[in-house]
């Protein structure tokens, strides 16, 4: 499968002959049998790899109309989810320094603040944080002429911008990874087979032959949140693609092993030891239906001065157990319990997230919101696993 290609020229898309840097297409599935086979194939592939590309995922129709609104904006904003992980900065800042790149006036705009930890991402002193800085985000995104919304699949998930984007005269396009998109925006490029939001733009850049532009910066980001979202490539990494992709980005001069460990390897001695209370302490055993569930009260984030970001990733620790299947994380905030789920394997903690809780997510990590107390929270966690005894208990 061959790209459609394009190329810049002061800041506008236009179509060229040009050939993206690099290319690949897959083995058919049955050669896939023989790994000799499938690895000659690949050595093949690359061989003519000028002319083959990565599989396209994205519509041709979509890249033609988003190119269009890019071309034909000025003041562009990117707005993410409440809390950004890693992929939401990753994809925001990945795509920003795109635009920018290109010439384009873009600001990216997130609900709140982020963990410390990826401050180090290239262009972070650039966002603005809504919750800090109310009037000039409503500013941004009132005035912007089009909004791109990234690695969310409703706008309840960007709390307080919800009201802000759906008001905005702008045109708006998705690029998510999330089950069942809403239908708000213009443009919907809505991928769940997808690693990443991450993967997507890189996808997304590429199919408009602009892999050129894709900088050192813009690529630190985007690698940062595909690892962030496949657990460094533990889960949900499994296609080829994923890392060819990763040679692209890392021939722009990336380091990986740094970039893990500035995520990582960065945590306070508040969060280590927190962990370790957490896991000896309140960490619950479920062993009929190969579950863990981990609970924090305020009363605890307060005695340990848990900042922004300090509890990411304790959900995941219960699943490096070989009977856990499916770990609950229930996390009790200032004004509401947050729900965090992981599995490993085919239970769906996203029918479980939507059932118990009405919140979302993918199949192997989802969560969702609570209002009333942590025992609630917690009795209600209790219901689902019988309401799923019959898929936890296999
Ligand atoms: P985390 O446990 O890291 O907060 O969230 C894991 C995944 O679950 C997120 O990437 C997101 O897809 C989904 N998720 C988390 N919280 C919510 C929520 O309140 N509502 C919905 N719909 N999805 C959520
Ligand atoms: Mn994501």
């Amino acid at each position: 499968m061959v790209f459609g290609l394009f190329a810049s020229r002061g800041g506008k898309i236009i179509n060229s002959k040009k050939v993206c840097r690099g290319a690949i297409s897959r083995a058919p599935a049955a050669e896939k049998t023989g790994k000799a086979v499938y690895i000659r194939k690949i050595y093949t592939n690359f061989a003519e790899s000028k002319t083959k590309m990565l599989t396209k995922i994205i519509t041709e129709d979509n890249i033609q109309n988003a190119k269009k609104l890019i071309n034909r904006s000025q003041r562009m904003v990117i707005v993410t989810h409440t809390s950004p992980d890693g992929d939401a900065l990753g994809s925001s800042l990945g795509l920003w320094h795109f635009l920018s790149g290109l010439g384009k006036n873009v600001r990216v705009v997130v609900p709140d603040n982020y963990p410390a930890y990826y401050k180090w991402l290239p262009g972070t002193d650039k966002i603005i944080i809504a919750e800090w800085m109310q009037k000039y985000a409503s500013e941004l995104i009132a005035s912007a002429d089009l909004i791109f919304c990234l690695d969310f699949n409703e706008l309840r998930r960007t709390a307080c911008l919800e009201n802000l984007v759906k008001e905005s005269k702008a045109r708006k396009i998705l690029i998510d990874h999330h089950l069942n998109p809403a239908q708000f925006c213009d443009i919907a490029i809505s991928h769940p087979d997808m690693s990443s939001t991450s993967e997507l733009i890189f996808r997304f850049i590429c199919r408009m032959g602009m892999f050129e532009y894709v900088s050192e910066p813009c690529a630190e980001c985007i690698y940062t949140g595909m690892m962030t979202d496949t657990g460094a490539f533990t889960f949900n990494s499994s296609r080829p693609d994923i890392f060819f992709i990763v040679s692209e980005l890392l021939q722009t001069g990336i380091d990986k092993d740094a970039i893990y460990s500035k995520v990582y390897n960065q945590y306070s001695v508040g969060r280590v030891r927190l962990q370790g209370y957490v896991l000896y302490e309140k960490m619950k055993l479920y062993d009929d239906f190969h579950t863990s569930l981990i609970t924090l009260s305020l009363e605890e984030h307060q005695r340990f001065n848990v900042q922004k970001g300090d509890t990411e990733g304790f959900v995941n620790i219960p699943l490096s157990m070989g009977n856990i299947i499916f770990s609950g994380f229930i996390r009790e905030d200032k004004d509401m319990i947050k729900i965090s789920l992981r599995s490993k394997g085919d239970f769906p903690c996203n029918r479980f997230a939507t059932e118990i809780f009405g919140g979302g997510g993918h199949l192997n990590a989802a969560g969702g919101e609570f209002y009333g107390t942590l025992e609630d929270a917690v009795a209600k966690f209790e219901e689902g696993l019988e309401k799923f005894k019959e898929l936890l208990k296999k």
